[in-house]
């Protein structure tokens, strides 16, 4: 049997962050898509306790998991990171990812402020940090209503409330995108992407 391909170069992390509704999953997705970066890039999915939005998949954009699951999965040590979001929990498996650094294949994760903080400590080297500006926080209320017309109305605002803060802290990234015309920001996305992981 051939031996696997062993590579001691970890792959990189890039970390999306960035307002409910700036667009870091729509980025991260379009990113993956591109067929050369396809091929050096694998996407991250979170575990979470909220409910799924009509347009999600299971398995695609979140793991859609009970409180009592997380608990389990939490405690079995299975979560890096994880967060509470407006009532609801987020984590990030830690077996994909670190079998996928090994790899050296490089992993994007769409999280919240406080798991941009930890990954960047935990692989201080390997982990860029991205920020995705909105426009304005009226395009932001848009695109949060617009997302899925089941947002209830309390939920808009606390995510807008959120992202005002979250705002303040864009200065602490190595990076920041401004999603304005999507087709520009992707590109701004990829030459950060191509100019990171060749170093
Ligand atoms: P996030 O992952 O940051 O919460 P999403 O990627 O889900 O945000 O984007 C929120 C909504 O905004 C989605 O409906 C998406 O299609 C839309 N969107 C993202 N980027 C743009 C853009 N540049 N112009 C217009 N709509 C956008
Ligand atoms: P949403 O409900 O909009 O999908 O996600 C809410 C917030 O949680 C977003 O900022 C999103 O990036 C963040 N998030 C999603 N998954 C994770 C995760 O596994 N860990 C952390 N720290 N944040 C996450």
């Amino acid at each position: 049997m051939k031996a696997a391909k062993r590579s001691n170069k970890l792959g990189k992390i890039f970390v999306i962050s960035g307002p409910s509704g700036s667009g870091k999953t729509t980025l991260l997705t379009s990113l993956i898509q591109d067929k050369k970066i396809g091929k050096l890039l694998v996407k991250s999915c979170s575990i979470t306790t909220r409910p799924k939005r009509s347009q999600e998949r299971e398995g695609k954009e979140y793991f859609f998991v009970n409180p009592l699951e997380f608990r389990r999965q939490l405690k079995a040590k299975k979560i890096l990171e994880w967060t509470r979001y407006l009532g609801y929990y987020y984590g990030t498996p830690r077996e994909p990812l670190e079998k996928q650094l090994q790899g050296a294949k490089n992993v994007g994760l769409c999280l919240d402020l406080k798991g941009a903080r930890i990954l960047k400590k935990m692989y201080p080297c390997n982990t860029v940090t991205i920020f995705v500006l909105p426009p304005s926080l009226d395009v932001l209320k848009e695109r949060i209503q617009g997302r899925c017309r089941h947002t209830k109305h309390q939920e808009i605002k606390q995510r807008m409330l959120l992202a005002r803060k979250e705002l303040q802290a864009a200065g602490k990234f190595d990076y920041c995108i401004l999603n304005q015309n999507l087709s520009v920001a992707v590109e701004e996305l990829k030459t950060i992407f191509l100019q990171e992981s060749s170093t």
